[in-house]
């Protein structure tokens, strides 16, 4: 796998950027790895960056995007924050990656047994944590199915919210950003929400949350 040039990312389409992904996860699940030298890589990109893609994932230490999908050094912009929320400064962080260095997909990637997610779902006040759950609690309250046990003892029930914040989340970007919005609109870029299970490496895309413009 060659480290990304200006070229080859202007060459990826969105459908071909969510292809690289889906491969590299599977290269992952089955532990077969690319062989990189990263400080090769280091030197190669020390002049610029082309990455492909923006992955907003939580901080959970099992979820790094670069190795659950196989990615080196220059490959994707890696937004990381408990819940995988966004934000102002997120969204900011998003239209760079897309906007002026030219990725071609925003991947919204939640994770099973999510600890944030959890604790929204048991309402957790703790100092600073409180605000960054309130994010997430409207996805708890989107949560209809579930009449009993909605706790985080509740795994089903957990699972319900992370997916239906997964999805708050790429409408929100959507809602949220005017730039990011008419590139998806336009084409140039693509915008997917998915999980990844913890325990298999595994991630599932969802294509109801798949817009890859016109
Ligand atoms: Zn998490």
């Amino acid at each position: 796998m060659k480290t990304l040039t200006k070229e080859m990312q202007a060459a990826i389409t969105p459908s071909l950027a969510l292809e690289l992904l889906k491969e590299g996860n599977q290269r992952f699940v089955s532990n077969l790895k690319i062989n990189r030298n990263l400080l090769q890589q280091a030197n190669e990109t020390s002049e610029g960056q082309h990455p492909f893609a923006v992955i907003l994932s939580c901080i959970d230490s099992r979820t790094s995007a670069e190795l659950i999908f196989d990615q080196g050094l220059g490959d994707v912009f890696s937004v990381r924050i408990a819940g995988n929320i966004i934000n102002e400064d997120i969204l900011g962080s998003m239209e760079f990656g897309c906007k002026v260095a030219g990725s071609k997909i925003i991947v919204v990637l939640g994770h099973t047994k999510c600890g944030a997610v959890k604790g929204a779902c048991d309402h957790v006040e703790m100092g600073n944590l409180t605000a960054l759950l309130t994010k997430i609690r409207p996805a708890v309250d989107d949560e209809t199915e579930t009449k009993e046990n909605r706790n985080s003892g509740n795994p089903e029930f957990v699972e319900n919210v992370s997916k239906i914040n997964i999805k708050r989340t790429v409408k929100s970007i959507m809602e949220r950003s005017p730039i990011l919005k008419e590139m998806i609109e336009k084409g140039e870029i693509g915008i997917v929400g998915g999980s990844h299970d913890i325990a298999s490496g595994e991630v599932t895309f969802y294509p109801e949350t798949m817009i890859f413009g016109s």
